[in-house]
């Protein structure tokens, strides 16, 4: 399917200054990264525009920081840039222009106006560019300053190569995927993927619920989830799911791991379950991880699921800043077929075929002959 917005690949980019949006969003503890995955995957743009173009300038989001915390600092991932394009890149606090060939601006949340979308903010950065480059698809859900507003504001705006193979990529398992499609989601960000549930039911054949995610459900149904992880607001929603027509495409948790009053992972029973359902299943979407996997008390259902997706024949596709950690936890990255660096991102392409970010590019010009 031919994309129908610009590409980096579409034009000049001599003597251009560059402003590409990155997602960045790397899993750091103690001011060390430990996936550097979506920096890696953000290389390809990187050295195009570095060949080519005047200036390279990069923005990026990281975690979710309340105003100027260091912990989320940019300046954070430096070093790592550094190695990975084998040259030195100059850290900017400020959206000031440089005279550097290639700039790595501080994290975009720290400044106000970021994730409302101020006009203000979307033009200093618009001000910074000739063409604006939108290379973070696990930002592109959301409509903020760096995505969208400068998008709108700049006098271009291209997808970089990562954002192309990426809906080239989940086009192709949304035409027509084979059936049964089993979805498997997890994972603690119950508010923003829960929405999203909703539509997923409708595209899927089975809706298996894990993590985080499965808490609301749970509660939802009348099961004590003690002091579990999950989201009040939710609890209607879940509900409605739980109570409707398509509830039986749900497959929630059969047993759970706990420490004291706390759901940390699925039981036995749950993977034996996991592991039947995706074996039969021809197409495979996995976002979220089942339980606290970072601690390895906690880890075995999501190294389970992922082993079970990576051993099963069906079409696999996993997506999600933690998700890919899990993967590597689990070794099986070789086996999935199409891992996509979005998470939230990456389940509302599936349900809406475009994202805002996306939406906001240059549309390519149809010729009427
Ligand atoms: P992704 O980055 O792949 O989109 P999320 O960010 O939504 O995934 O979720 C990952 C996080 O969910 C992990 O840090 C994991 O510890 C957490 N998590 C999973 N299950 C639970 C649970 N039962 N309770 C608390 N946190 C959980
Ligand atoms: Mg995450």
């Amino acid at each position: 399917m031919a994309l129908d917005f610009l590409t980096i690949r579409d034009i000049d980019l001599q003597n251009k200054r560059l402003l590409i949006r990155e997602d960045f969003n790397v899993p750091i503890v103690n001011g060390r990264i430990t996936n550097s995955a979506r920096i890696r995957a953000a290389l390809p743009t990187i050295k195009l525009a570095l060949a080519q173009a005047k200036q390279v300038c990069l923005v990026s989001h990281l975690g979710r920081p309340n105003g100027i915390e260091e912990e989320y600092s940019l300046r954070n991932i430096v070093p790592v840039l550094q190695e990975l394009l084998d040259t030195s890149v100059y850290f900017s606090e400020g959206l000031e222009r440089t005279l550097h060939k290639i700039v790595l601006y501080e994290n975009m949340r720290f400044f106000p106006g970021e994730i409302s979308d101020d006009v203000g903010l979307a033009n200093k950065l618009a001000d910074l560019c000739d063409i604006f480059v939108m290379d973070a698809f696990g930002s592109a859900h959301r409509a903020h300053a760096s995505t969208v507003g400068v998008a709108e504001h700049a006098p271009l705006a291209v997808a970089g190569l990562l954002l192309a193979t990426e809906v080239d990529n989940l086009n192709r398992v949304m035409h027509s995927p084979k059936r049964p499609l089993v979805a498997i989601v997890g994972g603690a960000k119950v508010s923003s993927k829960i929405q999203v549930l909703t539509s997923l039911l409708h595209v899927v054949d089975k809706l298996i619920i894990g993590g985080g995610m499965a808490n609301t459900f749970l509660a939802a149904q009348g099961v004590d989830i003690k002091e579990s992880l999950y989201e009040r607001d939710m609890l209607p929603v879940a509900h409605e799911i739980m109570s409707g027509p398509m509830a039986n495409k749900v497959i929630l948790p059969l047993d759970l791991v706990w420490d004291g009053n706390k759901i940390m992972d699925i039981g036995e029973k749950s993977c034996s379950q996991i592991k039947q359902h995706v074996n039969n299943a021809k197409t495979i979407l996995w976002n979220g991880p089942m339980g606290v996997f970072e601690n390895p008390l906690y880890a075995t259902g999501t190294i389970e699921t992922a082993k079970y997706i990576a051993e099963s024949n069906a079409y696999s596709v996993a997506g999600g800043g933690d998700t890919i950690a899990a993967i590597d936890v689990a070794k099986v990255q070789d086996s999935i077929d199409y891992i996509s660096t979005g998470g939230g991102a990456f389940l509302e392409y599936i349900e809406n075929k475009t994202l805002p970010g996306i939406k906001a590019l240059t549309r390519k010009v149809k010729y009427v002959s």
